[in-house]
């Protein structure tokens, strides 16, 4: 089976959340039907800390599907996923974690509390890093910058 990466939809997904003032992240969730959930940080619109590219997207696809599971789907996000993303991502069952640019600072994943090595941690996907992580990072970089 080929392997068709969807950091491309995830990118895309960032670059309009950068648009709208948000730190450019964006999220993708696939499943044996292709994408069912994209979305971007939204956290300043919404006035909602938890509305993080993955939490959204993750809503998104469970309300699509009518269930609180996404076992057998994939998800691709910009960033390496903050703590509370990777434990809601172990709680959503996905199967595969695609990610672009690591997160020194605020990531829960290959670093800081490393939720899907955690012993209370009851399912840890399979994680892929460093996937289309030069614009990823370039895009939060550019962002950043910006601010200052
Ligand atoms: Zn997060």
């Amino acid at each position: 089976m080929d392997f068709r990466s969807y950091m491309d939809v995830a990118l895309e997904e960032a670059r309009a959340a950068g648009g709208r003032g948000e730190v450019p992240v964006g999220a993708v969730i696939v499943g044996p039907a292709g994408v069912i959930a994209q979305a971007g940080n939204r956290t300043r619109e919404l006035h909602d800390p938890t509305a993080h590219a993955e939490i959204l997207a993750i809503r998104a696809a469970c309300a699509a599907l009518g269930q609180e599971r996404l076992t057998g789907y994939d998800l691709y996000v910009t960033l390496e996923p903050c703590p509370m993303c990777a434990a809601a991502i172990s709680n959503a069952r996905i199967a595969r974690l695609y990610y672009g640019a690591a997160d020194p600072k605020s990531g829960g994943v290959a670093q800081g509390p490393r939720i899907f090595q955690h012993a209370q941690c009851h399912h840890a996907p399979e994680v892929y890093d460093g996937i289309a992580a030069q614009p990823s990072e370039a895009l939060l970089k550019d962002f950043f910058a910006a601010k200052r």
